[in-house]
This record gives C-alpha cells, sequence and structure tokens, in this order.
C-alpha cells in the first residue's frame, strides 16, 4: 500500500463554504410498514458541529440521514435548516453534500470530471467548474492524480474524490454514510482524521453515520447513540464513554463487563470483596444487581492462589487485553498496560480487582 498524500491545507484556504448551518429534527418519525425506523427523533446539530449517528444494524441511523438529504419523507414531525422547514423541500434544493459506503463515482469520467458534475448540475461556467475541481482534489491531497479514471485510484482515493464531490457544492451540510467502512484499516484512520480536520476547518455541519464506535468517538464533536429508531443518549464522547445513560449505551459503546454484585446501603454495591460507590438507579439495600465495568477498571495480579486464569493476552501495543475465566464460569475482559503483561500469559492463575471509581448498575 502507498502512503496517501496529507491534506494541503492551503487549498484548504482557497474553498468557500457555508459556514453555521443549523439542522434540527423535530419529533421526526418514519413507518415502513409496521416498522418504524424512527421513532420520534428529536435533534438539535450545531453550526460547524460534527455529529455522529451511531447504532447496530436497522437502528434507524441511514433513515434518519436520507430524510434530512430529502431522499425520504417523515410519516410526521418537521426538519428544519437554519430554522426554515424543509420537510418538504426536494432534495435537490436542500444544499447537501453526501458521500456514501461505496465510492458512487461516475467510471467513466476522471476524478476532475466526477468533481465538476455536481458544478455543472448548477450552472456554472466550465472553465470555473474545473479549476474549482482540481482545487477541492488538491484539498483532499489528489493534486496528482486529477485525471485519473476511478478504476486507476485506491479505494481510499476515490473516497477522497467523492469528499471533494460533496464540497464542491459548498453544501450547507455534509452528510457522510459509512464513507470508511470498506476501506482496509490503515486508510480508514487516515482518512478519518483528514475527514475530521477538513470539516473543522471548513466549519461545515456534518452528520455522519457509522456503526463502529471507534470511528464515531474519535471523530464526532457529538455522538447519538440510536437503538429501535431512538435516541438513546446524544452526548460528547467522553461522556458517553464515562457517563452512559442507559446499559445500552454502556455496552455498545466500548467493551464492557458485567459482574454480579449487591447493592448496600449509602448508594454503594459489594462486588466480590470489595464495595464501590454506584452510579444511576440504586435498587433497594440488599437487591442483586448487575454492575457494568470497563476492561480498563480492572486490576489483575499473577496470583497462583487467584479464583480467575487467563485465557487469552493480545497485546494491543501501549496495552494488553486479557481474558480471563473466573471459577464461576464467567468471563471478563482487562485491558492492562503492556509493561505489566509479561507475566500474565495464557494458563495464569490470577486475582481480579476493581480500580475504586463508580460502576454502572444494570438490571439483571
Ligand atoms: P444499517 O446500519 O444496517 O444500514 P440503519 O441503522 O441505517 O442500519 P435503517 O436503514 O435506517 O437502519 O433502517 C431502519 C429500519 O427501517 C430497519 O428495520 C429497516 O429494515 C427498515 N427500513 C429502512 N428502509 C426501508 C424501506 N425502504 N422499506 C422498508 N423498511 C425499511
Amino acid at each position: 500500500m502507498t502512503a496517501e498524500p496529507i491534506l494541503d491545507l492551503a487549498a484548504l484556504a482557497a474553498v468557500p463554504t457555508q459556514k453555521g448551518t443549523t439542522v434540527e429534527y423535530r419529533g421526526v418519525t418514519r413507518v415502513f410498514g409496521s416498522t418504524a425506523a424512527l421513532d420520534g427523533l428529536d435533534l438539535r446539530i450545531e453550526p460547524g458541529e460534527l455529529l455522529a449517528l451511531l447504532g447496530p444494524s436497522g437502528c434507524g441511523k441511514t433513515t434518519a440521514l436520507r430524510l434530512l438529504a430529502g431522499f425520504d419523507q417523515p410519516t410526521s414531525g418537521s426538519l428544519l435548516i437554519d430554522g426554515s422547514d424543509v420537510t418538504r423541500t426536494p432534495a435537490s434544493k436542500r444544499d447537501m453534500g453526501m458521500v456514501f459506503q461505496s465510492y458512487s463515482l461516475f467510471p467513466t469520467m476522471t476524478a476532475t470530471d466526477n468533481v465538476a458534475f455536481g458544478l455543472r448540475m448548477r450552472k456554472q461556467g466550465g472553465t470555473a467548474r474545473r479549476s474549482r475541481a482540481v482545487e477541492l482534489l488538491e484539498l483532499v491531497g489528489l493534486g496528482e492524480h486529477v485525471k485519473k479514471y476511478p478504476h486507476q485510484l485506491s479505494g481510499g482515493q476515490q473516497q477522497r474524490v467523492a469528499l471533494a464531490r460533496a464540497l464542491a457544492v459548498q453544501p450547507r451540510v455534509l452528510l457522510l454514510d459509512e464513507p470508511l467502512s470498506a476501506l482496509d484499516a490503515k486508510v480508514r484512520e487516515q482518512l478519518r482524521d483528514e475527514i475530521r480536520r477538513i470539516q473543522l476547518e471548513l466549519g461545515v455541519t456534518t452528520v455522519f453515520v457509522t456503526h463502529d464506535q471507534e470511528e464515531a468517538l474519535s471523530m464526532a464533536d457529538r455522538v447519538g447513540v440510536m437503538r429501535a429508531g431512538r435516541l438513546e443518549q446524544c452526548a460528547d464522547p467522553a461522556t458517553l464513554y464515562d457517563r452512559p445513560a442507559t446499559p445500552f449505551v454502556a455496552e455498545f459503546v466500548g467493551a464492557m463487563n458485567r459482574l454480579s454484585g449487591r447493592v448496600e446501603a449509602g448508594g454503594q454495591v459489594r462486588v466480590g470483596s470489595q464495595v464501590l460507590p454506584a452510579d444511576g438507579d440504586r435498587p433497594q439495600v440488599g437487591a442483586q444487581v448487575t454492575v457494568l465495568v470497563r476492561p480498563e477498571a480492572m486490576v489483575v495480579t499473577a496470583d497462583d492462589a487467584g479464583e480467575a486464569t487467563v485465557v487469552v493476552a493480545t497485546f494491543r501495543g501501549s496495552s494488553t487485553r486479557l481474558r480471563l475465566l473466573q471459577t464461576d464460569g464467567t468471563e471478563v475482559l482487562a485491558d492492562i498496560p503492556s509493561h505489566r503483561s509479561a507475566e500474565l500469559t495464557a494458563g495464569r492463575r490470577a486475582t481480579i480487582a476493581l480500580l475504586e471509581r463508580p460502576v454502572l448498575l444494570a438490571t439483571p
């Protein structure tokens, strides 16, 4: 794989955009037969914000995006752009730039012509169109490839062309529907960073649909976690990760262990021999509960008399993920600093403790 050129920030300065657009979903519902793909979505996206819609397959992310693009109409509720109701405005009049999972470039057009295509639709003159297309291709690091056809470009490069094309029309809102999921890991990560930099520089309000939590958390200002057509929580990545509003969010965003515990007085919960503060609902004292604990909140120590056995240790760079089996048959995941993992190889006995921090309770 060849390294992709980096962003041309000088070219960025030359790209005019429409800044500061707000987007609002007001009680938006979309029903297909007996399925509510979206069920009363209320969401406001601030000017220049990158909002990621995250959730499992079928939760309604794409439906939410298609409604905003104008490719589909809500069953009820309304959509506002900069405060104006666009619910019945046709897609061609909404000024949206879209990038899809499949590159969706015209195979018989060069990169330049693909980017210029949207401008042709908007009746810009030929020379202005081409020079703007080249400017945008430079912006996405494809200055050397302006005359190439899609089949002469890698997947990552094709997706850059698609991004340049979406930006060419100076969209009021940029809509990205799983734009990185067809790419391999390294290109995906690089393009992810570049999309975010371009988005920040241009200040274009962006809605990004993904089922990849790492992608959502690393790119977005706020992440809306969806489940069955509803928004479970919408918050900045750190809040979502550290203070998930529901057990669904806790388990969908990041890895989570489910341990059993018992509620004690004073909002505390006993897990094994430890007593920790509990976040969220406080069931009555004595109740058996499920306690949600992140892998990085587990402290694992090699110990021949320990109650757990390391099943697999996976090196992940600065941390190592351990999968451990406890004597009661439950499995737990623990992320420990790699420099402390030397002894914790498969088959080793170990003791597990929890960091002294609040835990989230789930209904068992
Ligand atoms: P994925 O990640 O798999 O694309 P998603 O979260 O984007 O999923 P949607 O595509 O929005 O989900 O679909 C939400 C629900 O609406 C699903 O149950 C889906 O089957 C249904 N649905 C979506 N579009 C249609 C349609 N045109 N006709 C009938 N049902 C549909």
